[in-house]
């Protein structure tokens, strides 16, 4: 009895320490990014750099509005930028994600205006005004609540991978310190 309610306890225990982390990552690291707001902080001119950051060069609800716009258009009319991002949302890629791409950063690093091809802004751009009201319209209208919950469990994979790719990156770069001071 007292194993399987230490068993309970301990599930519990894990599962609380994994929500700690999840509201930490949500308040702290940019979801487009994957950057910390320490490191946006920093590089940032100006107060308010991480909230700056993701309101504006990664706004995340672009990022979702942009799944739903493709996911709604027919797919006869993609143009090719928008085949090849379908074609990696359906397959589960985060490549068109610009991770561990910041215009902040790139452009404190050399000095000038870096310049960040952030493709789904700029496809973004071009999406007809009269075609975002209706969607926009459609979805508040909330006859696309399926539609959501599978856009919300790509954006969930999604953060499981990126938070995958950073953990190697950790650890890899972890090593190769600790290789070098051999
Ligand atoms: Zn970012």
């Amino acid at each position: 009895m007292s194993l399987v309610l230490g068993i309970i306890i301990d599930t519990f225990g894990e599962l609380r320490d994994e929500e700690k982390k999840f509201v930490y990552d949500i308040e702290n690291v940019c979801f487009v990014c994957g950057w910390d707001r320490e490191t946006l902080e920093k590089y940032s001119e100006g107060k308010n750099g991480f909230r700056n950051h993701i309101k504006k060069d990664h706004y995340q609800w672009n990022y979702l509005f942009y799944i739903a716009y493709l996911k709604n258009k027919d797919k006869t009319d993609f143009t090719g930028l928008e085949s090849y991002i379908w074609d990696q949302i359906e397959n589960d890629e985060i490549n068109w994600f610009p991770t561990h791409k910041a215009l902040v950063l790139q452009r404190n690093k050399h000095g000038s205006h870096g310049e960040e091809t952030n493709v789904v802004l700029e496809s973004l751009k071009k999406v007809d005004e009269a075609q975002t009201e209706t969607l926009h319209q459609s979805m508040m209208i909330s006859k696309k609540i399926g539609d959501l919950e599978d856009i919300v469990k790509k954006y969930k994979r999604y953060k499981r991978k990126q938070m995958a790719a950073q953990h190697r990156l950790n650890t890899s770069s972890m090593s190769a310190g600790s290789m070098s001071t051999l």
